[in-house]
């Protein structure tokens, strides 16, 4: 990969150039590229899926960048029902629920729609409609860069919280390489969030197949603005790009009687809706933030990128945002996309 840039890796494409970029593609060659980096003598890499949760700085990447590449899936039956599914990291998620849903395989059916590759998934402990990564998650294999070796991790080792896990609290320490997950051959889980079960036409604790669950996700994010579609004004995206923020009881029962959406997450945190928030302060689908940084045309809560964007502007934009929404209400914002680069 040669003169890559941040930018042509990454979903907002903002970033500067990238010294060095290594894509894996076959699980084989990890071991030559773990001497590689070590003869470059430059530390631990960055590693990066398809960049779809990240803000890439404008000075670009110092050190190496591995593109996670590798595609493999293999299933092994545990019992009558139970099926380890085992993928590798750079597997689109979106092709593993695809797949799922073919076989007839619960656990994943609700992150049906989320870009990005398996191994990044359990980083944020991705999740949407009521299911998240840590709810299929038995194990996963990564390397770990500080120790020079080949760990694997079960679910629980992961820490696995609300959009969080000890991936994401310690940047350049692994590369996730494989994650395998328990699916069970039975009809979907239990369907918990409202929208979905609107989608569905059905009660709350409905089970209906895997297929006709994945096939409501996929059309109620794609009403929502919730598909990254690579084309039109909202090409250029992150997704969300603030966290539904953590609340007291007493900040939940003073906004959620002004009309903020307030849930409590899979830790028992309380959280306000953070697109409730951005449109209290004065901000809409379409808002332009600054030169170059909008809001979606369908959704307050992702920023895009359009032309003239920098990633400092970007970042600029979310400290104005935050910044509107903590003097109004008193509550913080934390962007979810990872800052990445030098
Ligand atoms: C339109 C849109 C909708 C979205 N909807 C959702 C949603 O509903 N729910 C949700 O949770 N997220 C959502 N996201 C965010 C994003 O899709 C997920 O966080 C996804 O898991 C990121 O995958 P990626 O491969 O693009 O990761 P990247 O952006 O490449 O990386 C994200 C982070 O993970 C690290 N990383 C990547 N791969 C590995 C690896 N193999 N090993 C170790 N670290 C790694 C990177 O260094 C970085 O810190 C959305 C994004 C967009 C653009």
């Amino acid at each position: 990969m040669d003169h890559a840039t941040l930018a042509s890796m990454t979903t907002l494409r903002l970033g500067g150039p990238v010294a060095n970029a290594l894509r894996v593609s076959d699980p084989d060659d990890w071991a030559e590229l773990v001497r590689t980096i070590a003869d470059r003598q430059e530390g631990a890499p960055l590693t990066l899926g398809h960049g779809s949760n990240v803000i890439a700085s404008d000075a670009g990447h110092e050190g190496t960048v591995v593109v996670m590449n590798t595609r493999g899936i293999t299933a092994k039956r545990l019992d009558d029902t139970t099926v380890a599914v085992t993928v590798q990291a750079g597997r689109p998620l979106a092709d593993l629920t695809s797949w799922a849903a073919t076989e007839h395989l619960a656990g994943i059916e609700c992150l049906a729609g989320i870009p990005g590759t398996v191994g990044a998934a359990p980083v944020q402990n991705a999740g949407a409609y009521g299911q998240q990564i840590s709810d299929a998650l038995d194990h996963l294999t990564a390397w770990d860069w500080d120790m020079g070796r080949l760990r694997t991790l079960p679910a629980q080792a992961c820490r696995l919280r609300h959009r969080d896990s000890r991936f994401k609290n310690a940047p350049g320490r692994w590369t996730v390489l494989t994650a395998t997950f328990h699916l069970t051959r039975s009809p979907a889980a239990p369907v918990t969030y409202r929208p979905l079960a609107d989608e569905l036409g059905v009660d709350l604790g409905a089970r209906p197949s895997v297929a006709e669950v994945t096939a409501a996700v996929l059309a109620n994010r794609h009403r929502r603005g919730l598909l990254l579609d690579p084309h039109g004004p909202d090409a250029r995206q992150a997704g969300s790009v603030f966290l539904n923020p953590p609340v007291t009881a007493g900040q939940a029962a003073r906004w959620s009687a002004a009309g903020c959406p307030v849930h409590t997450d899979s830790d028992r945190q309380l959280r306000a809706s953070a697109g409730w928030l951005l449109e209290h302060v004065g901000y809409r689908p379409g808002s332009k933030i600054a030169d170059g940084v909008h809001c979606s045309e369908r959704r307050t809560l992702t920023l895009t990128a359009r032309d003239g964007a920098t990633s400092a502007g970007f970042t600029r934009a979310l400290a104005e945002l935050s910044a509107k929404v903590e003097a109004t209400t008193g509550i913080t914002l934390r962007p979810e996309p990872v800052l990445i680069g030098t």
